[in-house]
This record gives C-alpha cells, structure tokens and sequence, in this order.
C-alpha cells in the first residue's frame, strides 16, 4: 500500500486554497479539512449568542458549549461543516462572518480549541488541511506543506465573483477591503500568525490555470509519497 503523508496547504486569504486541497484530497483519496470553516462556525456561533469575545471567561464557556463535525454530502461531494448538529456550510460563508472571523481566530482559546481538533484528524495521515497556521503550527512535521499567493487583484476579483452569485448587492470594494483585513489581521495577531513555513513550497498561481496549479502540487506530492 502507498505511504500516507500529511499534505497542508497555507496562504492569504482567496488563494484558491481549498480547491486545491480539494483536488489533491480527491485525487489521492485523502481526507480534506477546511480549517477556515471550523472558524468561521465558531464565528457565527459568538454572534447568534451575543459572546463577548473581548471577555476570556465569556471564551471559554462558549466553546464548551460548541461541537464542530465535518459531515461528507454525497450530492455536493464536499464535507460539510456542522455546528452543533447544524449544517452551517452556507451560512458561515456569507462577508457578515468574514468580517468578523478574523477577530475570533486570533483568540489564544478559541486556536487551541481549533487546534487539539485539527490534528486529532491527522493522526492517521492521508490528510489535506486548508489554512493559515497548518504547516507552522498544526503539522508542523507534515511531509508536504504548501504556501499559496496570488496577486491581491486576482484574489478579489475570484471572491468577489465567489460571493456575488449568493448576494448580487455585494461591491467589489467591500470584498476588497474584507480581504485587506483578514490578510493584516491574520498575519499580525500574536497567536500563531500566517506565516510561510521554512520548509513549505511556494505556489503562485496569479499565472496559472487550475489545472497547472493541479498538477504541480500533484507532482510535489507524489514525489513525497514516493
Ligand atoms: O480559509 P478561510 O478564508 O475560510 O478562513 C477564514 C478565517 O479563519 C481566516 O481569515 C483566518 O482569520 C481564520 N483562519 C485561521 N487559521 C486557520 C484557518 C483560518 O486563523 N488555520
């Protein structure tokens, strides 16, 4: 039987992170975690019940109270995230979370909670995860870690495009901004920062087609699975 190994892939936001990691997962018969999503329902959970997010001990109660569950939808072939018993997956997508998202992931508490999850799925290797803090922080001992760019008008103009099919009234302008934010954000906060790991390779896909992009990281990974 092939070697499994562990396969992050992190990088700014709207990088086209998880359709490669969705790809590579599929093509290699890999389970895929979108951490992102994991924050994102944490995110909403804090909204709909008025945590303060500002108060540590506010922090820790709620998290006691949430359950995250990656449930595989056949119709969709994606997994799905579910918030205590919810499925989230389109809700946790919309700027209203985005714009918040960033602010809840940079808490010490709810990283840890996120964290201890994450790598319990990795265990068995045979994994791809999605990110910021995945290949530094998650995996850091990850066979291949990949850190993703792409120029910041093409990021916006793919999210835009993203989220403008759900909400027409969305501006370019405010995506814009929403992904100026979450990249200083995410990059700046103390607790596991976005980084480049030392031992990542660097994807820049600004010229690069989908499927280019593919069979690149494809390449990269069967060299390690050797
Ligand atoms: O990947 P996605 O854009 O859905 O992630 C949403 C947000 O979750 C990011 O902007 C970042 O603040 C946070 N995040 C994180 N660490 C991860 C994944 C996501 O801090 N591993």
């Amino acid at each position: 039987m092939a070697k499994k190994i562990v396969i992050t892939i992190d990088g700014w936001s709207s990088c086209g992170k998880s359709t490669l990691a969705k790809q590579l997962s599929q093509k290699l018969g890999y389970l895929y975690v979108d951490s992102g999503a994991m924050y994102r329902a944490i995110t909403l959970y804090f909204l709909r019940n008025n945590i303060d997010w500002a108060e540590k001990k506010e922090v820790k109660e709620a998290l006691k109270s949430i359950n995250l569950e990656f449930v595989f939808n056949p119709k969709s072939d994606s997994s799905e995230m579910y918030l205590n018993g919810e499925n989230v997956e389109y809700v946790i997508r919309d700027l209203l979370i985005a714009e918040k998202v960033s602010d809840v992931a940079a808490i010490k508490e709810v990283r840890e909670f996120a964290v201890a999850q994450q790598q319990k799925m990795g265990t068995q290797k045979g994994i791809v995860m999605d990110g910021r803090d995945i290949g530094t922080v998650v995996f850091p001992k990850a066979e291949l870690k990949i850190f993703m760019t792409a120029d910041n008008a093409i990021r916006v103009q793919r999210r835009f495009k993203e989220l403008y099919e759900k909400n027409p009234n969305i501006t370019v302008e405010e995506v814009k901004d929403n992904l100026e934010m979450r990249d200083y954000i995410d990059s700046h906060r103390e607790v596991s920062p976005l980084r480049k790991a030392k031992d990542a390779l660097e994807l820049d896909n600004t010229n690069l087609t989908e499927k280019e992009q593919f069979n690149k990281a494809l390449g990269w990974a069967k060299e390690k699975i050797g």
